[in-house]
Protein backbone atom coordinates (compact mmCIF):
# COMPACT_ATOMS: atom_id res chain seq x y z
CA UNK A 1 0.00 0.00 0.00
CA UNK A 2 1.45 3.37 -0.95
CA UNK A 3 1.45 5.95 1.63
CA UNK A 4 -0.96 8.14 -0.21
CA UNK A 5 -3.55 5.23 0.02
CA UNK A 6 -2.68 4.45 3.91
CA UNK A 7 -3.28 8.05 4.03
CA UNK A 8 -6.75 8.25 2.37
CA UNK A 9 -7.74 4.41 4.39
CA UNK A 10 -6.58 6.38 7.79
CA UNK A 11 -8.73 9.31 6.96
CA UNK A 12 -11.89 7.74 5.07
CA UNK A 13 -14.87 8.58 8.19
CA UNK A 14 -14.11 12.23 7.61
CA UNK A 15 -13.69 11.58 3.72
CA UNK A 16 -16.98 9.24 4.09
CA UNK A 17 -18.80 12.28 5.47
CA UNK A 18 -18.15 14.98 3.47
CA UNK A 19 -18.87 12.39 0.45
CA UNK A 20 -22.42 11.41 1.77
CA UNK A 21 -23.36 14.66 3.43
CA UNK A 22 -22.50 16.31 -0.21
CA UNK A 23 -24.85 13.60 -1.63
CA UNK A 24 -27.97 14.20 0.71
CA UNK A 25 -28.08 18.15 0.03
CA UNK A 26 -26.98 17.88 -3.87
CA UNK A 27 -29.94 16.55 -5.48
CA UNK A 28 -30.00 18.66 -8.40
CA UNK A 29 -28.15 20.03 -11.37
CA UNK A 30 -28.04 23.54 -10.57
CA UNK A 31 -27.28 25.31 -6.78
CA UNK A 32 -30.08 27.15 -5.33
CA UNK A 33 -29.95 29.40 -2.36
CA UNK A 34 -31.46 26.75 -0.38
CA UNK A 35 -28.94 24.13 -1.01
CA UNK A 36 -26.01 26.78 -0.69
CA UNK A 37 -27.28 27.05 3.25
CA UNK A 38 -27.40 23.58 3.30
CA UNK A 39 -23.88 23.01 2.61
CA UNK A 40 -22.96 25.75 4.56
CA UNK A 41 -24.61 24.10 7.33
CA UNK A 42 -23.13 20.42 6.76
CA UNK A 43 -19.90 22.59 6.41
CA UNK A 44 -20.00 23.79 10.02
CA UNK A 45 -21.90 20.52 11.61
CA UNK A 46 -18.79 18.80 9.89
CA UNK A 47 -16.33 21.10 12.11
CA UNK A 48 -15.28 22.88 9.19
CA UNK A 49 -15.58 26.32 11.23
CA UNK A 50 -18.03 28.92 10.52
CA UNK A 51 -15.66 31.05 8.70
CA UNK A 52 -14.54 29.07 6.31
CA UNK A 53 -17.77 27.45 5.55
CA UNK A 54 -19.04 30.88 4.73
CA UNK A 55 -15.99 31.64 2.48
CA UNK A 56 -16.53 28.06 0.77
CA UNK A 57 -20.61 29.14 0.63
CA UNK A 58 -19.87 32.51 -1.29
CA UNK A 59 -17.17 30.79 -3.56
CA UNK A 60 -19.82 28.04 -5.36
CA UNK A 61 -22.19 30.93 -5.66
CA UNK A 62 -20.26 32.67 -7.25
CA UNK A 63 -18.85 30.06 -9.59
CA UNK A 64 -20.78 28.85 -12.62
CA UNK A 65 -21.35 25.54 -12.48
CA UNK A 66 -20.84 23.79 -15.78
CA UNK A 67 -23.97 21.46 -16.87
CA UNK A 68 -22.31 19.07 -18.07
CA UNK A 69 -20.30 18.27 -15.13
CA UNK A 70 -20.99 16.56 -12.31
CA UNK A 71 -22.55 18.95 -9.45
CA UNK A 72 -21.24 17.04 -6.68
CA UNK A 73 -17.65 16.83 -8.11
CA UNK A 74 -17.69 20.20 -9.20
CA UNK A 75 -18.40 21.34 -5.15
CA UNK A 76 -15.80 19.26 -4.15
CA UNK A 77 -13.15 20.75 -6.36
CA UNK A 78 -13.75 24.13 -5.12
CA UNK A 79 -14.10 22.35 -1.49
CA UNK A 80 -10.03 21.02 -2.53
CA UNK A 81 -9.03 24.10 -3.99
CA UNK A 82 -9.89 26.13 -0.73
CA UNK A 83 -8.46 23.73 1.68
CA UNK A 84 -4.87 23.69 -0.36
CA UNK A 85 -5.29 27.94 -0.48
CA UNK A 86 -5.69 27.72 3.13
CA UNK A 87 -3.11 24.96 4.19
CA UNK A 88 -0.28 25.25 1.82
CA UNK A 89 1.10 28.46 3.52
CA UNK A 90 0.64 26.16 6.91
CA UNK A 91 3.13 23.47 5.96
CA UNK A 92 6.10 22.87 7.54
CA UNK A 93 7.98 19.97 6.41
CA UNK A 94 11.44 21.09 7.08
CA UNK A 95 10.76 20.22 10.60
CA UNK A 96 11.54 17.09 9.93
CA UNK A 97 14.76 17.71 8.54
CA UNK A 98 18.14 17.33 10.05
CA UNK A 99 19.40 20.51 11.50
CA UNK A 100 22.98 22.02 11.59
CA UNK A 101 22.88 22.82 15.07
CA UNK A 102 20.86 20.89 18.43
CA UNK A 103 17.34 21.27 17.81
CA UNK A 104 15.29 20.84 20.89
CA UNK A 105 11.36 20.63 20.65
CA UNK A 106 9.15 20.65 23.36
CA UNK A 107 5.86 18.33 23.17
CA UNK A 108 2.76 20.06 24.71
CA UNK A 109 -0.83 19.31 25.09
CA UNK A 110 -3.25 17.65 27.51
CA UNK A 111 -3.60 14.52 29.57
CA UNK A 112 -4.73 11.50 26.52
CA UNK A 113 -4.07 13.42 23.27
CA UNK A 114 -1.31 11.37 22.15
CA UNK A 115 1.93 13.03 22.99
CA UNK A 116 4.01 10.27 23.84
CA UNK A 117 2.90 7.83 21.17
CA UNK A 118 3.53 11.19 18.85
CA UNK A 119 6.99 11.07 19.87
CA UNK A 120 7.86 7.78 19.42
CA UNK A 121 6.46 8.55 15.50
CA UNK A 122 8.73 11.70 15.45
CA UNK A 123 11.88 9.68 16.86
CA UNK A 124 11.04 7.24 14.13
CA UNK A 125 11.37 9.83 11.46
CA UNK A 126 14.48 11.59 12.78
CA UNK A 127 16.41 7.96 13.11
CA UNK A 128 15.80 7.04 9.46
CA UNK A 129 17.38 10.68 8.83
CA UNK A 130 20.37 9.56 10.18
CA UNK A 131 19.78 11.98 13.53
CA UNK A 132 21.03 11.54 17.04
CA UNK A 133 17.75 11.15 19.19
CA UNK A 134 17.27 11.68 22.82
CA UNK A 135 13.74 11.51 24.71
CA UNK A 136 13.12 12.82 27.86
CA UNK A 137 10.96 11.92 30.26
CA UNK A 138 9.37 15.07 32.01
CA UNK A 139 6.20 13.15 32.29
CA UNK A 140 7.04 12.20 35.62
CA UNK A 141 3.74 12.18 37.41
CA UNK A 142 2.86 8.71 36.80
CA UNK A 143 5.67 5.72 36.46
CA UNK A 144 3.85 4.75 33.41
CA UNK A 145 4.55 7.18 31.90
CA UNK A 146 7.36 7.36 32.53
CA UNK A 147 7.58 3.25 30.82
CA UNK A 148 5.75 4.00 27.94
CA UNK A 149 8.29 6.33 26.65
CA UNK A 150 10.89 4.05 27.80
CA UNK A 151 9.27 1.45 25.11
CA UNK A 152 9.20 3.47 22.70
CA UNK A 153 12.71 4.34 23.02
CA UNK A 154 13.27 0.87 22.48
CA UNK A 155 11.52 -0.14 20.04
CA UNK A 156 12.87 2.88 18.15
CA UNK A 157 16.30 2.48 19.33
CA UNK A 158 16.90 6.06 20.54
CA UNK A 159 18.68 7.15 24.24
CA UNK A 160 16.08 8.44 27.04
CA UNK A 161 16.88 10.48 30.00
CA UNK A 162 14.83 9.67 32.64
CA UNK A 163 14.27 9.84 36.40
CA UNK A 164 11.94 8.09 39.21
CA UNK A 165 8.43 8.97 39.35
CA UNK A 166 7.38 12.37 41.13
CA UNK A 167 10.94 13.86 40.40
CA UNK A 168 10.74 17.59 39.32
CA UNK A 169 10.28 17.48 35.59
CA UNK A 170 12.48 20.32 35.13
CA UNK A 171 15.69 18.72 36.27
CA UNK A 172 14.68 15.58 34.15
CA UNK A 173 14.65 18.17 31.33
CA UNK A 174 18.18 19.86 32.88
CA UNK A 175 19.79 16.16 32.85
CA UNK A 176 18.48 15.54 29.33
CA UNK A 177 19.90 19.11 27.69
CA UNK A 178 23.24 18.23 29.33
CA UNK A 179 23.16 14.93 27.98
CA UNK A 180 22.36 15.94 24.77
CA UNK A 181 25.31 18.33 24.97
CA UNK A 182 28.13 15.71 25.85
CA UNK A 183 26.58 13.44 23.49
CA UNK A 184 26.11 14.77 20.00
CA UNK A 185 22.35 14.53 20.17
CA UNK A 186 21.13 16.09 17.16
CA UNK A 187 17.39 16.11 18.21
CA UNK A 188 16.20 15.85 21.84
CA UNK A 189 12.41 15.69 22.35
CA UNK A 190 10.82 16.28 25.70
CA UNK A 191 7.42 14.42 27.01
CA UNK A 192 5.75 16.57 28.97
CA UNK A 193 2.90 16.18 31.72
CA UNK A 194 -1.05 16.58 30.83
CA UNK A 195 -2.68 16.83 33.44
CA UNK A 196 -6.07 19.38 33.45
CA UNK A 197 -7.56 18.83 36.56
CA UNK A 198 -4.35 20.32 38.28
CA UNK A 199 -3.87 23.14 35.48
CA UNK A 200 -2.22 25.88 37.76
CA UNK A 201 0.24 23.52 38.58
CA UNK A 202 0.85 21.97 34.89
CA UNK A 203 1.16 25.36 33.25
CA UNK A 204 3.54 26.56 36.00
CA UNK A 205 5.53 23.28 35.89
CA UNK A 206 5.70 23.32 32.14
CA UNK A 207 6.66 26.74 32.08
CA UNK A 208 9.57 25.64 34.02
CA UNK A 209 10.64 22.83 31.63
CA UNK A 210 10.60 25.22 28.92
CA UNK A 211 12.85 28.17 31.51
CA UNK A 212 15.44 24.83 31.99
CA UNK A 213 15.79 24.31 28.69
CA UNK A 214 16.35 28.19 27.48
CA UNK A 215 19.01 28.42 30.39
CA UNK A 216 21.29 25.74 29.33
CA UNK A 217 21.03 26.62 25.60
CA UNK A 218 19.08 30.87 24.80
CA UNK A 219 17.55 29.63 21.63
CA UNK A 220 15.93 26.47 22.90
CA UNK A 221 13.34 25.21 22.94
CA UNK A 222 13.37 25.17 19.08
CA UNK A 223 9.81 24.08 18.39
CA UNK A 224 7.24 23.87 20.68
CA UNK A 225 4.81 21.56 19.43
CA UNK A 226 1.12 21.33 20.60
CA UNK A 227 -0.91 17.76 20.25
CA UNK A 228 -3.97 18.24 19.27
CA UNK A 229 -6.95 15.00 19.99
CA UNK A 230 -9.07 15.60 16.33
CA UNK A 231 -12.25 13.33 18.26
CA UNK A 232 -12.06 16.26 21.16
CA UNK A 233 -14.19 18.76 19.67
CA UNK A 234 -14.43 22.15 20.27
CA UNK A 235 -11.92 21.65 23.68
CA UNK A 236 -9.25 22.09 20.70
CA UNK A 237 -9.94 26.07 20.79
CA UNK A 238 -9.61 25.89 23.91
CA UNK A 239 -6.64 23.95 24.09
CA UNK A 240 -5.02 26.17 21.77
CA UNK A 241 -5.29 29.07 22.92
CA UNK A 242 -3.98 28.14 26.58
CA UNK A 243 -1.00 26.77 25.77
CA UNK A 244 -0.51 29.32 23.07
CA UNK A 245 -0.70 32.38 26.59
CA UNK A 246 2.02 30.43 28.57
CA UNK A 247 4.59 29.76 25.72
CA UNK A 248 4.16 30.59 22.01
CA UNK A 249 3.25 27.46 19.82
CA UNK A 250 5.24 26.77 16.85
CA UNK A 251 3.65 24.40 15.46
CA UNK A 252 0.38 21.81 15.85
CA UNK A 253 0.17 18.10 15.60
CA UNK A 254 -3.61 16.28 15.26
CA UNK A 255 -3.68 13.10 16.71
CA UNK A 256 -6.93 10.34 16.02
CA UNK A 257 -7.69 11.70 12.34
CA UNK A 258 -8.22 7.94 12.28
CA UNK A 259 -11.44 7.75 14.98
CA UNK A 260 -13.11 10.14 13.76
CA UNK A 261 -16.03 12.14 11.10
CA UNK A 262 -14.68 15.59 12.27
CA UNK A 263 -11.46 15.75 10.36
CA UNK A 264 -12.89 19.07 9.29
CA UNK A 265 -11.74 20.63 12.77
CA UNK A 266 -8.34 21.26 11.17
CA UNK A 267 -9.62 23.56 8.54
CA UNK A 268 -11.58 25.54 11.10
CA UNK A 269 -8.35 25.94 13.63
CA UNK A 270 -6.26 26.49 10.03
CA UNK A 271 -8.63 29.44 9.28
CA UNK A 272 -8.37 30.95 12.66
CA UNK A 273 -5.27 30.45 13.93
CA UNK A 274 -2.53 30.23 11.19
CA UNK A 275 -0.42 28.07 12.91
CA UNK A 276 2.12 25.41 11.34
CA UNK A 277 0.43 22.34 10.80
CA UNK A 278 3.47 19.69 10.94
CA UNK A 279 1.60 16.17 11.33
CA UNK A 280 -1.12 14.24 11.29
CA UNK A 281 -1.83 10.85 13.73
CA UNK A 282 -3.21 8.36 11.79
CA UNK A 283 -3.34 5.43 14.01
CA UNK A 284 -1.45 4.10 16.85
CA UNK A 285 1.58 2.43 15.40
CA UNK A 286 4.73 3.76 14.74
CA UNK A 287 4.84 4.58 11.12
CA UNK A 288 0.76 5.47 11.76
CA UNK A 289 2.18 9.45 11.24
CA UNK A 290 1.82 11.51 8.02
CA UNK A 291 4.48 14.58 7.49
CA UNK A 292 1.39 17.37 6.66
CA UNK A 293 1.06 17.89 2.94
CA UNK A 294 -1.80 20.33 2.44
CA UNK A 295 -2.62 18.86 -0.89
CA UNK A 296 -3.18 15.35 0.52
CA UNK A 297 -5.05 16.52 3.20
CA UNK A 298 -7.24 17.97 0.41
CA UNK A 299 -7.56 15.16 -2.14
CA UNK A 300 -8.35 12.66 1.04
CA UNK A 301 -10.76 15.16 2.51
CA UNK A 302 -12.78 15.52 -0.96
CA UNK A 303 -11.61 11.64 -2.57
CA UNK A 304 -10.68 13.36 -5.49
CA UNK A 305 -6.90 13.35 -7.55
P1 LIG B 1 -0.44 11.40 26.08
O1 LIG B 1 -1.14 11.29 27.39
O2 LIG B 1 -0.72 12.72 25.44
O3 LIG B 1 1.02 11.13 26.16
O4 LIG B 1 -1.08 10.30 25.11
P2 LIG B 1 -0.54 8.85 24.69
O5 LIG B 1 0.59 8.98 23.73
O6 LIG B 1 -0.31 8.05 25.90
O7 LIG B 1 -1.78 8.31 23.86
C1 LIG B 1 -3.07 8.09 24.44
C2 LIG B 1 -3.77 7.01 23.64
O8 LIG B 1 -4.06 7.46 22.32
C3 LIG B 1 -2.94 5.75 23.45
O9 LIG B 1 -3.77 4.65 23.59
C4 LIG B 1 -2.40 5.87 22.03
O10 LIG B 1 -2.12 4.62 21.46
C5 LIG B 1 -3.57 6.56 21.35
N1 LIG B 1 -3.16 7.30 20.14
C6 LIG B 1 -2.18 8.23 20.01
N2 LIG B 1 -2.15 8.73 18.75
C7 LIG B 1 -3.14 8.11 18.06
C8 LIG B 1 -3.64 8.21 16.70
O11 LIG B 1 -3.15 8.97 15.85
N3 LIG B 1 -4.69 7.40 16.38
C9 LIG B 1 -5.26 6.56 17.27
N4 LIG B 1 -6.29 5.81 16.86
N5 LIG B 1 -4.84 6.45 18.55
C10 LIG B 1 -3.80 7.21 18.94
P1 LIG C 1 13.96 26.56 40.83
O1 LIG C 1 14.09 25.09 41.10
O2 LIG C 1 12.59 27.06 41.11
O3 LIG C 1 15.02 27.36 41.48
O4 LIG C 1 14.09 26.78 39.26
P2 LIG C 1 15.33 26.64 38.30
O5 LIG C 1 14.89 27.14 36.97
O6 LIG C 1 16.55 27.25 38.89
O7 LIG C 1 15.56 25.07 38.20
C1 LIG C 1 14.55 24.20 37.84
C2 LIG C 1 15.02 22.78 38.07
O8 LIG C 1 16.04 22.46 37.13
C3 LIG C 1 15.60 22.60 39.44
O9 LIG C 1 14.63 22.09 40.33
C4 LIG C 1 16.71 21.61 39.21
O10 LIG C 1 16.24 20.31 39.43
C5 LIG C 1 17.09 21.78 37.76
N1 LIG C 1 18.32 22.56 37.66
C6 LIG C 1 18.45 23.88 37.37
N2 LIG C 1 19.74 24.25 37.42
C7 LIG C 1 20.45 23.13 37.75
C8 LIG C 1 21.81 22.85 37.95
O11 LIG C 1 22.68 23.70 37.85
N3 LIG C 1 22.13 21.56 38.25
C9 LIG C 1 21.21 20.58 38.35
N4 LIG C 1 21.58 19.34 38.62
N5 LIG C 1 19.90 20.80 38.18
C10 LIG C 1 19.53 22.06 37.88
MG1 LIG D 1 2.24 10.79 27.78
Amino acid sequence: MGLFDKFKLGFKKSANNIASGLREIIVKKEIDDNTLDNIEEFLISSDVGVDAASEIKSIIAQKKIDPKNDTIIEVNQILKDYIIGLMKPLEKKEFFEKKQKQNVILISGVNGVGKTTTIGKIGKIFKEADNKVLFSACDTFRAAAIEQLEKWSEKIGVDIVKSEAGSDPASVAFKAMEYAKNNQVDQVLIDTAGRLQNKKNLMDEYKKIANVISKNDTSAPHEVILVLDATSGQNIINQLEEFNKVIPITGLIMTKLDGTAKGGVLISISKKYKVPVIALGLGEKEDDLQIFDAQQFAKAFTQLN
